[in-house]
């Protein structure tokens, strides 16, 4: 009898940042949805309780911490709560992030600072913590949320193609570092994909124009076109995969 790979998440714990809404949300959903208790973070608590909520009454196991990926005293604090209720941590998603538009010659020091902390040390603390008690199980899986920004550039987003570009090489040191100790880390290319943080530029129609021309596939993302990427990463099938990016961006790369 032959058997298919197997995609199933059941007794997994995996934490998502961000995961309230947008791509953390969707991958959220897909990983609960693949049998893992989903622990949803984000700063809004009553967002992060909602969407567990929402995960739950739909018959998935999730809870919820709230806090900000830039207090470092409260990731630690996540960590130590995950350890206790769970005493383990299998799958860590790094996702939550930002940008600011501007171009260089407004983008103040603090504005480089602000994008940098969220986008690229939050994950390298994230990935840090999580890797202390994936050692121990000598299992995991840490999934960057990337870009096509990692890899490409467009005017007005330099401190966020900077992080993007640093979290590529974050994940390919993690990689190489943790593969030893069972643990894989890859990535996660998205190309456009609308949510709350382009709501703003997706609303001018020229924008939304130029990026269904851009992109070969003709149009914008699904977010449930992302979390079939994120289970595989996370998936028993997956315990050579390391080091890699998975892009997901209508064929945005491959074109010029
Ligand atoms: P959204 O703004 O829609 O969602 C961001 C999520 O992260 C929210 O849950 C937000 O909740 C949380 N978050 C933001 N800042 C922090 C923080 N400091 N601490 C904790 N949680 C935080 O963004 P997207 O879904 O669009 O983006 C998610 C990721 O995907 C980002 O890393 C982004 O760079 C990446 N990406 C997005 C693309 C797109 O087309 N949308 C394309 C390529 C990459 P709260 O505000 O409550 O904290």
């Amino acid at each position: 009898m032959l058997k298919p790979p197997s995609f199933d998440l059941t007794g997994r714990v995996a934490l998502v940042t961000g995961g309230t809404r947008g791509i953390g949300g969707g991958i959220a959903e897909a990983l609960a949805a693949s049998g893992a208790h989903v622990v949803v973070t984000a700063r809004n608590a009553a967002a992060v309780e909602a969407q567990a909520r929402r995960l739950r009454e739909a018959g998935a196991k999730a809870s919820g911490i709230a806090f900000d990926v830039n207090d470092a005293a409260a990731t630690m604090a996540c960590f130590e709560a995950i350890a206790r209720e769970h005493g383990r941590l299998d799958i860590l998603v790094n996702n939550a992030g930002m940008t600011i538009r501007k171009p260089l010659l407004e983008q103040s020091d603090a504005d480089w600072q602000a994008v940098i902390d969220t986008d690229l040390t939050s994950c390298f603390r994230m990935s840090r913590e999580a890797a202390r008690m994936m050692v121990r199980q000598r299992h995991g899986r840490i999934i960057m949320i990337s870009s096509v920004n990692a890899t490409i550039a467009r005017p007005t987003l330099a401190p966020y193609t900077a992080a993007k570009h640093g979290l590529h090489g974050l994940m390919r040191s993690l990689a190489v570092e943790l593969a030893p100790e069972g643990i894989t880390v890859n990535a996660i290319a998205p190309g456009y994909f609308p949510t709350e943080a382009n709501a703003g530029i997706r609303a001018d129609p020229k924008f939304h124009e130029a990026v269904c021309r851009r992109t070969p596939a003709g149009r914008w993302g699904d977010l449930s076109e992302l979390g079939a990427a994120a289970v595989f990463l996370a998936s028993p099938g997956a315990a050579y995969c390391t080091g890699s990016v998975v892009t997901v961006d209508g064929g945005l790369l491959a074109t010029f």
